[in-house]
């Protein structure tokens, strides 16, 4: 029999009613495959365990939190397993450890290092629906792990991989992926295929449907991911690989980051070694950069301006007040009020004259330019937080992403 993984988020396993509608969604499926189910913490308790954590231990401990956390996904694969077996549907539960979910040592965003197959086989061997909860692991010492926020997608996908199933289905409170996040604008339409490379960047810039990590291995292992809704029946949007037939809109969507500030270095001399010293700082303290710009220089000086998380900004600014003063530089300023908006499309990479389009609409609406960011298959500007709907709104009228392309 074939095998099909299906994961189900937080959203799916709000209450005892959401997971009856998922055990009926399994208990469907078992008629023709066996299953693998993936399940996430229920809505808001890993939001609430967090909190929690964070009320006893200002910067709460990595091993013990990991501990806290992974109890959430334990709570919904019992409760699932408990509905799957009142609808008289064999099922057992397993945590990551049980499957051997290996992992590496990085509480709070582990990476999956290998997956034993042989529980989950042994289960399936007797019939039953294997329920795994998602988002966790172990390290080699036996400690438990997380994978970070929206780890179970990951989950989901590496479990996939290995158990060689025909599809990996990432049930969640939206029928697809967007051209855009539904909750910004409701003109988003549904894909019905989208390439991994576009779905990873869309991922990478903001788009929370489906964690990034989840999609590189999904590309990685070639797994066919379907996106699709517990509250809706649908196709859904299956994730693929580029071919010659697919639809090839310019622009496949429209991904938003609200997580991030932007800091800026001004009059800083322009000499080798400079961008070093600013940024070599920040990395040394585990603080990610995203985009970098440095101006041309202008009577031996010059600005840098670079992003960073926003949870990052504070301390960033705190440790490059020094830095501003060794290198004698006239001014270092902060914006944590900014969010970055990215067109995405493989389409992008044969068309010149987008970015073009892009600056146009934006100023069209009166929204400043603060940063440009290019790669083959996106684009991305920053902008004051404020102008995030209208952007978004206007980008996806300009390249009509409301209207299903021509054929
Ligand atoms: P789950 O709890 O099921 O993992 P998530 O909240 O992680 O669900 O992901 C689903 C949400 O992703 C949707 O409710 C939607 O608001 C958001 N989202 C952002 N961008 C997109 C997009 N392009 N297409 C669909 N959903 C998107
Ligand atoms: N429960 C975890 C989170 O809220 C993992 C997940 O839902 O995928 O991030
Ligand atoms: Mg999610």
């Amino acid at each position: 029999m074939t095998l099909i993984v299906q994961k189900f988020g937080g959203t799916s396993m709000a209450d005892v009613d959401t997971i009856g509608i998922v055990a009926d969604i399994v208990a469907a499926t078992r008629r023709d495959h066996d299953v693998v189910v993936v399940v996430s913490a229920m809505s808001g308790q890993t939001n609430y365990l967090v909190d929690l954590a964070r009320s006893l231990q200002s910067v709460p401990d990595l091993r013990e939190m990991d501990v806290l956390l992974s109890t959430g996904e334990q709570v919904s694969m019992a409760l699932l397993a408990m509905a799957l077996k009142a609808r008289g549907v064999d099922a057992q539960s397993f945590t990551g450890g049980q499957v051997k979910v290996s992992t590496d040592q990085v509480h709070g965003k582990a990476r999956i290092t290998s997956i034993g197959d042989t529980a989950i086989r042994n289960v399936l061997a007797q019939g039953k629906v294997a329920v795994v909860a998602g988002f966790q692991g172990v390290d080699q010492d036996g400690n438990i792990t997380t994978l970070g926020r929206g780890g179970s997608d990951t989950s989901a996908v590496a479990l996939a991989a290995v158990l060689h199933a025909q599809e990996c289905q990432i049930y969640t409170d939206v029928d697809g992926v967007y051209t855009t996040d539904p909750r910004i604008e409701p003109n988003a339409r549904r894909l019905a295929k989208i390439t991994f490379e576009e779905m990873l960047e869309m991922a990478s810039l903001g788009a929370k449907v489906l964690q990034i990590r989840s999609v590189e291995f999904a590309g990685k292992y070639k797994v066919p991911l379907r996106v699709l809704s517990t509250f809706k029946q649908g196709p859904g949007t299956l994730i693929t690989l580029e071919d010659q037939q697919m639809e090839q809109a310019l622009i496949s969507g429209i991904a938003f980051n609200r997580d991030e500030a932007k800091i800026t270095i001004m009059g800083v001399p322009d000499r080798p070694g400079v961008a070093f010293s600013i940024l070599g700082k920040v990395a040394d303290n585990n603080v990610e950069v995203d985009i970098i710009i440095q101006n041309t220089g202008v009577d031996g000086l010059t600005d840098f301006t670079f992003t960073v998380h926003r949870n990052d900004f504070r301390q960033t600014m705190d440790l490059l007040q020094p830095v501003v003063k060794e290198l004698q530089a006239r001014e270092l300023n902060g914006d944590d009020r900014i969010v970055k908006v990215s067109l995405v499309g493989v389409g992008m990479r044969s068309h010149a004259g987008i970015a073009a389009t892009m600056f146009k609409t934006l100023s069209d609406e009166g929204i400043n330019v603060e940063m440009i960011s290019t790669s083959e298959i996106k684009i991305s500007v920053v902008v004051n937080e404020k102008y995030l709907e209208l952007a978004v709104r206007a980008l996806h009228r300009q390249f009509d992403l409301d209207q299903e392309p021509p054929d």
